[in-house]
């Protein structure tokens, strides 16, 4: 895996996860179960864990949310899950943490937006009271700026001193100023307040992609706090994954980001693990992190044969996912696998040359036979009804022999000999 440059930061301890440019990126996710709902929340919080979720947040809103926090930490430790929790703060949240000092122990961390937390009140007492009960537990926050609550008064104060220059600067740069000012000295007053310069994480989320791009380029530019990568609301389905990879891709390209949150809208009833898939699969795209193989696929043409090859394709990626999660502890490594799955002969062989495994089915008018090449050499040609199970035989043959116990073992016997 290519060598990826990394905005220096401070290392912050969220739990047992450590954060910032020494250590890889961390994937997160949000519940979106009612928090009081407590076997609601651990099983859903237990299936964003299994999906590869590192950190799980939950709204912590109302009493009933911060009463049922320890009883949740306590439940998905019950289940030998260590996953940290942080608690999403707004309005109400230095009430709640001072109110319920068991739910303040619980948490992780502490998520305070201060667009919110003093709204409405001509000093910073509310935000004051969170940092502080943040020092007294000894958790990290993250402040965290979000441009649909950013704070009223400080931008319409940057409005008016913008307005009167002799050549004012366009709104949205403006806002984008603001919401840098709003973190920057939030995090400033924290560290006036007690919190240690390693115990903040930054965030300034907003909905467009060329917004985000820029505001994260700047905050970057000015600080060396780690930095939580989101685009907020990205929404539904194709528009939330595409517009949050083109959003986080150039910035985690240029070393911006130590986590990540992919804020996806699941359809009724949808799984809400695929925001924590959606955020793996864009690290392991750009090469910086690995989850799972990765499988190469054509997109299919007029010469691919029915529909074979696509439910060839479809089997092979379910393999992967059912077998992952015991591969993942018996053969270390096995993520970084590549197999190509390909329609016919045009861009097959070439194609499966370069992975690991590929297989080529045969297109329209080729001989009924399916190559398969293993680390770029022709092994062996299926044919006939079993094609599906001699390639998962193959692929399992391979996994046991090159990644784990036995492929530490055959390259000691290399080094012997
Ligand atoms: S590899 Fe073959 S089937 Fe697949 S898209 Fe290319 S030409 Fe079409």
């Amino acid at each position: 895996m290519p060598e990826i440059y990394r905005r220096k930061t401070v290392t912050a301890t969220i739990g047992n996860v450590r954060m910032g440019s020494d250590v890889p990126v961390v994937v997160q996710s949000m519940t979106n179960t009612d928090t009081a709902d407590v076997q609601g929340s651990i099983d859903q919080i237990a299936s964003l864990a299994a999906a590869g979720s590192e950190i799980v947040r939950v709204t912590v809103n109302n009493d009933e949310a911060a009463q049922a926090v320890p009883y949740i930490v306590e439940g998905l430790d019950k289940l030998g899950l260590q996953t940290p929790i942080v608690g999403d703060f707004h309005y109400n949240g230095h009430l709640l943490l001072n109110k319920y000092p068991a739910c303040a122990q619980a948490l992780a961390k502490y998520r305070i937006n201060p667009g919110n937390v003093s709204i409405g009140r001509k000093n910073d007492d509310n935000f004051r009271t969170m940092i502080e009960c943040a020092v007294r537990n000894q958790k990290p926050v993250r402040i965290g700026v979000n441009w649909g609550s950013l704070d009223q008064a400080l931008l319409t104060t940057m409005m008016d001193q913008n307005s009167r220059l002799p050549q004012p600067l366009p709104a949205r740069d403006v806002m984008i100023e603001a919401m840098l000012v709003s973190a920057l000295s939030s995090a400033e007053a924290a560290e006036r307040y007690g919190l240690r310069h390693d115990q903040i994480i930054l965030s300034a989320k907003v909905s467009g992609v060329r917004d985000l791009i820029d505001v994260y380029t700047m905050l970057a530019a000015r600080c060396d706090y780690p930095l939580h990568l989101g685009l907020t609301e990205a929404g539904m389905g194709v528009k939330g994954i595409v517009a949050s990879a083109a959003g986080l891709a150039p910035l985690l390209l240029a070393g911006i980001g130590d986590t990540i949150r992919v804020s996806l809208t699941p359809k009724p009833g949808g799984d809400r693990s695929e925001e924590v898939l959606c955020a793996q699969q864009i690290l392991q795209s750009l090469s910086i992190r690995s989850f799972t193989p990765q499988v190469t696929a054509c997109p299919g043409c007029g010469r691919t044969t029915s529909t074979f090859f696509q439910q060839l394709a479809e089997q092979i990626q379910d393999y992967l996912r059912v077998s992952m999660p015991a591969w993942r502890e018996q053969y270390p490594g096995v993520e970084e696998m590549k197999l190509a799955v390909m329609g016919c002969i045009v861009n097959g062989p070439g194609e499966s040359k370069h992975a690991n495994i590929g297989i080529s089915l045969p297109g329209t008018f080729e001989e009924p036979k399916a190559p398969v090449y293993v680390d770029g050499k022709l092994v062996t040609t299926l044919r006939g009804d079993t094609i599906v199970t001699d390639f998962q035989r193959i692929l399992d043959e391979y996994v046991r022999t090159h990644y784990g116990a036995a492929a530490a073992e055959s390259s000691q016997l290399v080094e012997v000999h």
